[in-house]
């Protein structure tokens, strides 16, 4: 069976391999490749992050961070794992995606810096999306995938020529399918040196003391590029 994959982010690229890995016949068809996706621009740290229904997206976690820890044993991949304490000025609970975590922990007292009275302890998959997504275009191809460069007006377009079409084409769906829920914001990445904690070689994840004081305002964008770097 062909199947058509609308998308060459992350997410297009990764369906594409499954099927054919299946043993269907894929191809992509993609208005832009990588590097000028929004999947070339994540972060790229594990985290389940406003995501639901949690009771699924748990499993579906649990299976991306096994397959993560795999491949991070392959350096040509871009993934690699990193111990990090994510630190809370009061008492937290558990997350709700704990069982995906293998060796989750609360941190101890003296793990944590002054201020700040609970922390999560957890390895995460950290991906640097650009080796990772040349990673997957070769996997890709090398199954015998083709990814052809066109942008597509509507869905029906893709139906023409193919019965089975997976849309991943990100944003690109508020058109492809008329989702005018979709919209883009602006984030920010900070990357920063390794430490920060007691411990050495982690790297801290901190939170602002209130979810309403945060510094990383998030805005209505649909600037493809990133606009600016900063360095201090
Ligand atoms: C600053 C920033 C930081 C982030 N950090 C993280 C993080 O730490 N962890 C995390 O999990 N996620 C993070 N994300 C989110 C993550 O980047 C996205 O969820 C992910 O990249 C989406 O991948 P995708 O393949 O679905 O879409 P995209 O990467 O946007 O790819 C969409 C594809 O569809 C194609 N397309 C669109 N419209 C059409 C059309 N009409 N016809 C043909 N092709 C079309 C595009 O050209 C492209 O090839 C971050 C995002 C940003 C912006």
């Amino acid at each position: 069976m062909e199947i058509l994959v609308i998308g060459c982010g992350v997410s297009g690229l990764s369906c594409g391999i499954r099927l054919l890995e299946a043993g269907f016949s894929a191809q992509i068809w993609a208005r832009d490749l990588p590097p000028r996706t929004t999947s070339n621009v994540a972060a790229a740290v594990w985290y389940p992050y406003k995501a639901y229904p949690e009771h699924l997206v748990v499993g579906w976690s649990a299976a991306s961070y096994a397959d993560f820890v795999q491949l991070a044993q392959l350096p040509e991949t871009g993934v690699v794992q990193h111990a990090g304490i994510e630190i809370f000025p009061w008492i937290v609970e558990d997350p709700w995606w704990r069982a995906a975590v293998p060796g989750f922990r609360h941190a101890t007292a003296d793990e944590l810096p002054d201020g700040y009275r609970d922390g999560y302890v957890f390895e995460a998959p950290v991906i640097e999306m650009p080796v990772y997504l040349g990673y997957l275009i070769q996997r890709f191809e090398s199954l015998g995938g083709q990814i052809v460069v066109r942008r597509l007006a509507s869905v029906d377009e893709a139906f023409a020529h193919y019965d089975r079409v997976i849309d991943c084409a990100g944003l690109g769906a508020r058109e492809l399918v008329g989702d005018s829920t979709l919209t883009p914001i602006r984030g920010q990445v900070v990357r920063v040196a390794q430490g920060g904690s007691s411990a050495s070689g982690w790297t801290t994840m901190g939170r602002v003391a209130s979810p309403t004081s945060s510094r990383v305002r998030t805005t209505v964008s649909w600037a493809a590029p990133p606009t600016r770097a900063v360095k201090t």
